[in-house]
């Protein structure tokens, strides 16, 4: 790696430098069209920038990066601005460039018989998976911010989402990408090979990596086979022991076809059924836990009829007491809405205290026992609201308060509960950023949780990309 040495600093105004670059227009001065870059969506971060830039080509973002450079200045990759833990956020020096990659929006290519395609980093997430369909292809990742949120970003964070139990995660779905260093160099990794072993995994390095080590351009990208058909169920659950072993049985007898597997406590669908208009209970009876299962496949009989025979066998087995299965989309779209619309009835419930943490699949029912246990006793009253991706045991340990309690008493305990929780993660060999990363919201206690060798290696990493620190300055590390 060579690093960039600055020899005599460049004090030339910034500003009309960067309009050099990306064009006068492209070069975001006024307060009120910043303001919308400056704060994060809930509005829990909020920093100050000299201005937004927003180049239209890998060229003129290098062309930035190498400025920056020469300036000093600390650079802010953004994307769609949906991320939870703050990394697209600047600090509040007002040092800060925040670069949009908003104008790198052209898909480059889609390959349907090679499965692939090529995207640049502004492009959101539903334009690829529109273009992928538009091929007959499926580009599996899905989340409730793909409206919004771009390739670059996505694979900045190393994006989930609820398919991540067959398809991976945005690391398993990308063969490529095209990396702008902090120096100004391009990084053409944009392969489209499935076999490689010419070294180390540097496309890795960057995917995952929050805009501290380089600014992501471009990706290429997986494309999968259509499922022609899909088949899903709300099944209800007596304990997370059942859930698990309905998993086991389901990931058996699926043929590895299992897309969705999450789980929702009966909390959480009461929560639903308060605040959101237009759900109903999609059964008869209460049942303390609930997953929503969703099998992929090409027949659509033959599906629904292996999963009705699943189910019968889960029955029997005592692991499910009940369970609706949609024979129709606006069906599958209700038992979805409670999935996806839990986050949004949480705020209804009053302050929320949130852990997006994994353990170990199988690992799952004795940390929630344990988890639950300790939240009781340290607690009191707060009321636990565990949902999400069991299937690939990612977990949103989520906390309401305890009915009556004033919401920012509540909220003052965020740090100390999150110890708490954390602590229990680790006893399982579980992480405590699952799948939004660690940003500002998690740094400082990241060092608790992660092994101290990471730890350094990570610093190594860092101070070997960008020697001057002017990556996205004070996330993650
Ligand atoms: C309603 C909702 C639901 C969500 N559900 C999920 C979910 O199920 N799973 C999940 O994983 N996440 C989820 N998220 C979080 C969020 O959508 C993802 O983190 C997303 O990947 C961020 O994309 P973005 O373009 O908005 O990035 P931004 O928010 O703009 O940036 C996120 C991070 O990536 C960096 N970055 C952005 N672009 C680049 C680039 N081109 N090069 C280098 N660094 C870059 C930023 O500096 C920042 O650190 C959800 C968010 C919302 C609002």
């Amino acid at each position: 790696m060579r690093r960039a040495v600055i020899a005599t600093p460049n004090t030339a105004p910034l500003l009309p430098k960067l309009a050099g670059i990306v064009g006068p227009k492209n070069v975001v001065t006024d307060a009120a069209d910043m303001q919308p870059h400056l704060v994060e969506w809930r509005g829990l971060y909020q920093g100050r920038a000299q201005c937004v830039v927003k180049p239209g080509s890998t060229a003129e973002v290098a062309a930035v990066l190498k400025l920056a450079t020469e300036t000093g200045t600390p650079v802010v990759a953004q994307g769609g601005n949906t991320g939870a833990v703050g990394g697209q956020t600047p600090d509040d020096s007002g040092r800060a460039i925040i670069l949009s990659l908003q104008r790198l929006n052209r898909i480059r290519e889609v390959d349907a018989a090679g499965s692939v395609l090529v995207a640049e980093a502004g492009v959101t997430l539903q334009q690829v998976q529109a273009a992928a369909a538009g091929v007959d292809r499926l580009f599996p990742l899905s989340l409730a911010s793909e409206g919004s949120c771009t390739i670059g970003g996505t694979l900045a964070t190393n994006a989930g989402g609820t398919a991540v139990v067959v398809y991976g995660n945005m690391r398993d779905l990308t063969f490529g990408i095209e990396v702008v260093l902090a120096d100004g160099r391009v990084w053409n990794g944009l392969s489209k090979l499935r076999k490689d072993n010419t070294g180390y995994d540097l496309r890795n390095l960057f995917i995952g990596s929050e805009g501290t080590l380089g600014v992501i351009t471009a990706a290429s990208l997986r494309l999968f086979p259509r499922p022609c058909a899909q088949a899903t169920a709300f099944v209800a659950v007596p304990d997370p022991e059942a859930a698990l072993a309905l998993l086991s049985r389901a990931q058996g007898e699926a043929g590895g076809q299992v897309t969705t597997f999450e789980l929702i406590c009966r909390l959480g669908l009461d929560m639903v059924l308060a605040h959101v208009p237009g759900t109903r209970d999609p059964l008869g009876e209460v049942s303390p836990w609930y997953v929503l299962l969703e099998i992929g496949g090409r027949d659509e009989a033959a599906l629904g009829a292996g999963l009705e025979a699943m189910l019968a066998a889960a029955f029997e087995a005592g692991e499910a007491t009940d369970a609706a299965i949609a024979t129709s989309l606006a069906q599958r779209q209700l038992l979805w809405k409670i999935r996806e619309d839990l986050p949004l009835a949480q705020g209804g419930e009053g302050g929320s205290i949130k852990h997006d943490i994994s353990v170990p699949v199988s690992s799952i029912p004795a940390f929630m026992a344990e988890a639950t246990a300790m939240l009781a006793a340290r607690f009191p009253g707060c009321r636990p609201c565990p949902f999400g991706h069991m299937g690939d045991g990612n977990l949103h340990f989520n906390v309401s308060q305890p009915v009556g309690m004033d919401k920012r008493t509540f909220l003052a305990l965020y740090g100390e509960m999150n110890l708490a929780v954390y602590e229990v993660v680790a006893r399982y060999g579980g992480s405590i950023a699952a799948e939004h990363g660690v940003g500002q919201m998690k740094r400082d206690v990241l060092p608790r949780f992660k092994d101290p060798v990471a730890m350094d290696l990570m610093r190594m990493l860092k101070s070997g990309l960008d020697p001057l620190g002017i990556l996205n300055p004070g996330k993650v590390l």
